[in-house]
C-alpha cells in the first residue's frame, strides 16, 4: 500500500530574517516539526528575491544553536558563513551547507562580499534536523556538499533527483547524517511522474519550489504548498502536468519529546534553560 497524502498546506506570509532572508515559515518545532514531520524541526523558504547591489552585507549577525543540524540549500544568489567550530565557506547556486550544532555553536550567516556588490536574485531554503538525544552534546561539525559533489540519479518516468541526503537505489545522498532520512531536489519534466521510496513508518513530505505537482488522488500542490504523507505505508508518487520541481524531505522519525525555544532544539525544558546558561557563559564557543 502506497503512502497516502494526509495534508496540504500552503506557505504563510513572508517575513525577513535578519535583513537578508525573505522567508516564509513552511513549518516549525511548535507545530508540524514537533513530531508529524520528525525528523525536521523547520524550514524557512525564501522564493526569489531581487536585493539591488550595496556596500553592508545583509544576513544575520552572531547567534547560537544546539541540539540539531541546520541544512542551508541555495538555489541562486551567495552566502558565506562563519562558526566558532572552525566551519565556514561561501556557498552559491547548487550548493548545500549542512552544519551539525549539536552541543553549541555561535555563528553568522549573510550574503557573500560578491553578492552584495554585485546584488542579485537570492533563492534559498533553510531547514533544521533534529539529532536524537545521545548526539545533542556530541562536537560540532560541519560539511559544505558542493554541487558537484551531489549526486543526481535519473529516475523512471523522466525525473531527476539531487541526493543531498538520503539514498536512492544504490547511490548515497551526499551528507552523512546523524539518523537515516531523506532531501532530495527532484526535477520533474512536464506529463511526468515519480515515485519517491519511503519506508513503510518514515516521514515523507513534498513542498513545491516551481510550478504545480499532483498527488496519486488527484489533488494538486500549488507553488509552495507543502504535501504530507502518511507514516502508512511505503513510497508515494506524484506528478507534473507541467514542469515542476519539489524539495523532498523525510526519513525515520525520532521518538523523543522535542522542546524548543528560539535557536535550542531539546528534550527538556531544564535543558533549553542550560543552553541559554552555557551560552551565556560563552561554552558555544567565539567567533574568531
Ligand atoms: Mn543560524
Amino acid at each position: 500500500m502506497p503512502k497516502s497524502l494526509v495534508l496540504i498546506q500552503p506557505s504563510p506570509e513572508r517575513h525577513w530574517v535578519g535583513d537578508g532572508f525573505p522567508v516564509r515559515n513552511v513549518f516549525g518545532y511548535n507545530d508540524l516539526g514537533k513530531e508529524l514531520l520528525s525528523p525536521w524541526l523547520m524550514f524557512d523558504y525564501a522564493a526569489p528575491y531581487s536585493f539591488h547591489a550595496a556596500t553592508q552585507r545583509r544576513g544575520v549577525g552572531v547567534h547560537p544553536h544546539r541540539g540539531f543540524e541546520t541544512v542551508t540549500v541555495v538555489y541562486e544568489g551567495e552566502l558565506e558563513h562563519r562558526d566558532s567550530g572552525g566551519g565556514g565557506g561561501r556557498i552559491g547556486p547548487g550548493d548545500v551547507q549542512w552544519m551539525t550544532a549539536a552541543n553549541g555553536i555561535v555563528h553568522e550567516e549573510f550574503h557573500s562580499s560578491e553578492f552584495t556588490r554585485t546584488g542579485g536574485v537570492l533563492h534559498m531554503a533553510q531547514l533544521w534536523v533534529n539529532l536524537p538525544r545521545s548526539q545533542k552534546r556530541i562536537p560540532p561539525a560541519y560539511q559544505g556538499l558542493l554541487d558537484g559533489e551531489i549526486p543526481t540519479v535519473a529516475l523512471p518516468g523522466g525525473a531527476t533527483a539531487r541526493l543531498i541526503a538520503g539514498t536512492i537505489g544504490d547511490t548515497p545522498g551526499a551528507a552523512r547524517t546523524a539518523t537515516p532520512m531523506i532531501l532530495w531536489d527532484v526535477t520533474l519534466p512536464a506529463g511526468s511522474n515519480v515515485t519517491l521510496p519511503a519506508a513503510d513508518g518514515w516521514t515523507l513530505a513534498v513542498f513545491v519550489i516551481d510550478g504545480e505537482a499532483r498527488a496519486a488522488d488527484g489533488r494538486t500542490l500549488g507553488r509552495e504548498h507543502l504535501g504530507v504523507f502518511s507514516r502508512e505505508g511505503a513510497d508515494a508518487t506524484v506528478s507534473c502536468d507541467a514542469a515542476c520541481r519539489l524539495l523532498v524531505l523525510g526519513g525515520e522519525p525520532i521518538a523523543e519529546p522535542v522542546v524548543g525555544y528560539g535557536p535550542f532544539v531539546m528534550n527538556s525544558r531544564e535543558e533549553i534553560l542550560e543552553a541559554f546558561q552555557d551560552y551565556e557563559a560563552g561554552r558555544m564557543g567565539q567567533l574568531a
